[in-house]
């Protein structure tokens, strides 16, 4: 019998024994991770996607008296008959920021439009459409009403005292508006958390210069640079870094002094040109997981100063894996926003998976509406960690659980969106 290698644990295995679940490494994240503490004071436009740092309360009721919620009659209710109808004399006319100054007696109504206040003596609004004037002008309206009707009561939005924004909201459009109809000009958010990033490799190659053989582009830069930019943080491109300690040891130096959270790319693994780690180690202190994921297995995770730091690896899917499932989340506590897990959609596979049971395995997908209203997705082709354009050309992520020991067409697996333009 010929003699062979043993192999040791790789990322080629489907299980590793020392790699750490996808859950426990998020945990060690948010363990780790000190949201800023640092706030500022902000025109509530400029507050959009950023986190709110005290509970908002409001100081009235929205809306702030009762008005109308339809364009009609506003009556006492009492005035109806309780069969057949009634003929009421309309004796003004209330409009939105122009109240009727008098009060709506017996058998009198008021013509009155949406958002108006309710008149004094009046307790429903009767929907022009449901209304007669008769010859002699005269208001007629049938038995079917009852007191409320179409009226927005004071404080059915927000109630005087009410929370209406926690801290630790991420603020929407919808917010924005909410502040607005309150009266505040100006909100407390936390303030942006500094990114600082960089990629790693003696091959990499600026875009705009010629490639020399054995070179390569360097994409994770721009791959990372707008992952960031969707987010709520200040960037710091600090370019590429030779495979060298000194570099590496000034780069993460530089780094450290400026930003919350330094973001690195390749170098991770255990080749002979994987600096990230020992410079790491000599400056700060360092974990090294190996996660249970595919691809990006090897992440390292770490501190310098009150900088935290996470070297991801460098191929460049692996990269954008990644950054969704760890990064995010570590800048989600980092700006003191409350941690969510992903919203994951169920599909039907058109496509068959191989994978062997072991890790979570994030393929890439491009997901449609099928015509019986169920999510269907498929592959977008070749799924090797270097293929970015499986990246580019997918919608979502296929997202197959570590117990998964492969797909047929048809079954139902996970999906997470993350680019609604494909
Ligand atoms: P490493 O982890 O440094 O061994 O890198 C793993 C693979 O990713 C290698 O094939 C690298 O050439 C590639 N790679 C690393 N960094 C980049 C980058 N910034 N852009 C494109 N490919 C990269
Ligand atoms: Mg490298």
């Amino acid at each position: 019998m010929s003699e062979k290698i043993t192999p040791v644990p790789s990322c080629a295995d489907p299980s590793d024994p020392a790699s750490i679940s996808l859950s426990e490494a998020l945990a060690r994240i948010e363990a780790r991770v000190l949201p800023v503490h640092a706030c500022e004071r902000l025109p509530i436009r400029e507050c959009l996607g950023r986190v709110n740092n005290e509970a908002v309360k409001s100081p009235h009721n929205v809306p702030p008296s009762p008005n109308s919620a339809m364009d009609g009659f506003a009556i006492a209710i009492a005035s109806l008959r309780p069969d057949g109808i009634t003929e009421l004399e309309e004796i003004g006319t209330a409009y939105a920021g122009l109240p009727f100054a008098g009060s709506c007696g017996k058998g009198q109504c008021v013509r009155i439009m949406t958002g108006a206040l309710i008149p004094d003596g009046a307790d429903a609004v009767i929907m022009q459409e449901q209304a007669e004037v008769d010859a002699a002008g005269k208001i007629r309206i049938d038995s079917d009403h009852r007191s409320g009707e179409n009226i927005r009561q004071a404080g059915e939005d927000v109630r005087q005292g009410e929370t209406v924004i926690e801290a630790g909201v991420r603020l929407n459009p919808a917010d924005l508006g909410v502040l607005a109809s309150l009266g505040l000009s100006q909100l407390q958010v936390k303030r942006k958390p500094v990114v600082a990033f960089f990629s790693t490799g003696d091959e990499l190659v600026a875009v705009g210069e010629s490639l020399q053989p054995g070179k390569i582009y360097d994409s994770n830069r721009y791959s990372l640079h707008g992952m960031l930019s969707r987010l709520a943080v200040d960037i710091i491109d600090l370019g590429v870094v030779r495979d060298n300690p000194e570099s590496m040891r000034d780069a993460l130096t530089r780094a450290a002094s400026q930003a919350d959270l330094i973001i690195s790319t390749g170098g991770v693994s255990v080749g002979e040109a994987d600096y990230v780690k020992p410079a790491l180690e000599e400056l700060g202190t360092t974990e090294f997981w190996k996660i249970a994921i595919k691809p990006g297995r090897p992440l390292t995770f770490g501190q310098i100063g009150a900088s935290i730091f996470m070297g991801l690896p460098g191929n460049p899917v692996a990269v954008m894996v990644t950054f969704s499932q760890f990064v995010e989340p570590a800048i989600e506590v980092l700006s003191g926003a409350r941690l969510r897990p992903p919203a994951l959609f169920r599909a039907r596979a058109l496509d068959a998976m191989r994978k062997k049971p072991g890790r979570y395995e994030f393929q890439r997908g491009i997901a449609t509406l099928a015509e019986d209203g169920h999510w269907q997705v498929r592959k977008t082709g070749k799924q090797g960690s270097g293929i970015l354009t499986s990246m580019s050309r997918a919608n979502c992520f296929i997202v197959l659980p570590d117990d998964n020991a492969g797909v047929e067409p048809g079954d139902e697996v996970s999906i997470q969106f993350f680019d609604w333009s494909r």
